[in-house]
């Protein structure tokens, strides 16, 4: 009655908080109305469904992200206050020959680790954690919340169910300390930008005796001189000689296990890609080879002696003669100038 629109004329906020008042009572009064809130809250009623009324993935994924950490996530099923260490990720970055090989290295990385001095209990050696008052070991609360009880971690404890009176001197009771440690990875060849290697076991160590968490090692390819990489394929530029274009010619090309030679068809353009079967990378997760594709750009001479320069306009004008005939490019350009300006 307090907020009713009737006694708070033109009070917007009033107006709200009776629709949140008219709400509650009409959930309190409908028997399967208030089962659908108790269970899936606002949106449960909002919805029109009745309890149970959901198909489950969808509201599952909303619980799990709002819940999860109150209900333990993947430790569901067990006692609640028992946790998986947290996963752990390492960015590696390795060169291409590396990726394409596979390598092994050494990584130092910082983890908590179960403490040695009180096994984990975070009490001092010789004394012994006492069941939280709080909880009374549970590990979690009731909190009531409008009109459904919601389950929170203890704020005493947080969560471990335990409390310590005389905390370990190493861990300052915490159970488990910071340390770094040296692990040696696998590399497998073929590996790709993105690709993730996960080491079993190798993460945080777990709460109350829960399974450690896993590390992964996420792989990037730092930038390389010559070679691009798509997938199996490797992708690189090679200047050729104005005359080996024309006249076609053999090239030395570079290749991840050394270099190769390559045939340059005569008449070859600027842009004009060749491949060199098996010469690029075998992927991890494929029986075949990629290739090397040769992108070829014609180089224009510099530093030309006047002898040359005068053999190259002798060249010229035996060509222009021809109308044409020798430029393809000019040619096809022209023709569609021509199209344009008309
Ligand atoms: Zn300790
Ligand atoms: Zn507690």
């Amino acid at each position: 009655m307090k907020y009713h629109p009737d006694r708070n004329p033109d009070n917007p906020k009033a107006e709200e908080q009776f629709k949140e008042a008219k709400e509650a009572y009409e959930m309190l009064s409908d028997d399967q109305k208030r089962a659908a809130y108790d269970q899936y809250g606002h949106a449960g009623v909002e919805q029109g469904a009745g309890a149970g009324g959901f198909g489950g993935a969808g509201f599952g994924d909303a619980f799990g992200d709002i819940f999860g950490d109150i209900f333990g996530g993947g430790a569901r099923g067990q006692r609640s206050n028992v946790y998986r260490g947290a996963d752990l990720r390492y960015n590696m970055e390795i060169s291409l020959e590396d990726a394409a090989k596979g390598t092994e290295t050494k990584i130092r990385i910082p983890v908590q680790a179960t403490c040695e001095t009180c096994k984990g209990s975070g009490a001092r050696p010789g004394t012994q954690p006492t069941t939280c008052t709080t909880c009374a070991g549970h590990g979690q609360v009731r909190m009531q919340q409008g009109f459904f009880s919601v389950q929170q971690t203890c704020p005493k404890c947080h969560g471990g169910g335990k409390m310590v009176k005389d905390p370990c001197p190493t861990c300052s009771g915490a159970g488990r300390v910071k340390q770094n440690k040296t692990l040696s990875v696998k590399i497998p060849a073929g590996v790709d930008e993105g690709d993730r290697i996960r080491l079993s076991g190798e993460g945080e160590a777990g709460v109350n005796g829960g399974p450690t968490g896993d590390l992964y090692v996420v792989v990037h390819l730092k930038e390389h001189q010559i070679f691009q990489r798509e997938g199996g394929n490797l992708h690189c530029e090679m200047p050729i000689s104005f005359s080996t274009a024309a006249l076609g010619g053999e090239i030395e090309v570079p290749t991840l296990g050394g270099s190769a030679k390559m045939k340059i068809p005569a008449e070859t353009q600027t842009g004009g890609v060749f491949r060199l079967r098996g010469k690029g990378i075998k992927p991890l997760r494929s029986s075949e080879h990629g290739d090397l594709m040769v992108h070829v750009v014609v180089e224009t001479p510099i530093k030309l002696t006047s002898r040359q320069k005068e053999l190259l306009r002798e060249f010229d004008e035996s060509t222009q003669a021809d109308s044409g005939k020798h430029s393809p490019k000019s040619k096809g350009w022209l023709d569609k100038a021509k199209d344009f300006f008309e």
